[in-house]
């Protein structure tokens, strides 16, 4: 097996608070390593803005920064898990969120003789990430994400990555509210997820107070994979 086929066989979850950098690093590690990026919240997005009944259960739950029930989050991310071509890795990014779902997946994977390969802990005070999520806007196409100009205080109008000019929103659920509640929900649901893998000896822990640049050495770096990208 080549070094590159190693890569893109890689099964990882980027974890971390709301506001690390998750998204931002996702899309750059899916270029350099060819994995699939299966992000929880952008599947239930896809949902709410597709107003499918999935979307509409989820609304309510996302507003207000709370997570949605595990019976539908489950099925939904371990369905788009078991729809990608075999043998290819990916990085899971908002999943697992609580204990629960982290032994629902091993579980899963488990069925497959498959199992995850590490798990990247990208680290944030919370005074930062509160700092961040207000200043954030995303793409509606791709859901890159974007910052205020510091100069003029405005977000761009459009989507440089997306070739007819995506338009740029800010999330419902970046309210200072709801923000405040995504916080104390990963502090006491989410957190207690790393000493799962922590046990299982797959945890890097990676300072994300840092240029978007160096964080992605650091995780390139974590999975010894600095020489190949
Ligand atoms: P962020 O990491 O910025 O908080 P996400 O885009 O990952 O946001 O998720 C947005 C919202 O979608 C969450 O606040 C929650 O309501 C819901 N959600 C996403 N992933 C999960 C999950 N694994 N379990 C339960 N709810 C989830
Ligand atoms: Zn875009």
């Amino acid at each position: 097996m080549t070094r590159a086929s190693v890569a893109t066989s890689l099964r990882l979850i980027l974890f971390g608070p709301p506001g690390a950098g998750k998204g931002t690093q996702a899309q750059m590690l899916k270029e350099q390593l060819g994995v699939e990026h299966v992000s929880s919240g952008d599947l239930f997005r896809h949902h709410l803005s597709n107003g499918t009944e999935l979307g509409e259960l989820a609304r309510g739950y996302m507003n207000r920064g709370a997570l949605v029930p595990d019976e539908v989050t489950i099925e939904m991310v371990l369905d788009r898990v078991g729809s990608l071509p075999s043998g290819r890795g990916f990085m899971l990014d908002g999943f697992p969120r609580n204990t629960n779902q982290a032994r629902a997946l091993n579980d899963a994977l488990l069925q497959q003789s498959q199992r995850i390969d590490r798990v990247v802990h990208i680290s944030v005070p919370d005074d930062e990430l509160i700092r961040r999520l207000s200043n954030r806007y995303i793409c509606r196409k791709c859901q890159k994400p974007f910052t205020r100009n510091p100069a003029s205080g405005e977000p761009p109008r459009n989507c440089d990555d997306c070739a007819d000019g995506g338009d740029i929103y800010q999330r419902d659920d970046d309210t200072p509210d709801a923000v405040a509640n995504r916080l104390t929900v990963y502090h006491e649901e989410t957190a207690p997820v790393l000493d799962y893998y922590r046990d299982a000896g797959l945890l890097d822990n990676i300072p994300g107070d840092a240029s978007v640049e160096s964080v992605n050495r650091a995780v390139l770096d974590a999975l010894g994979l600095t020489a190949e990208v």
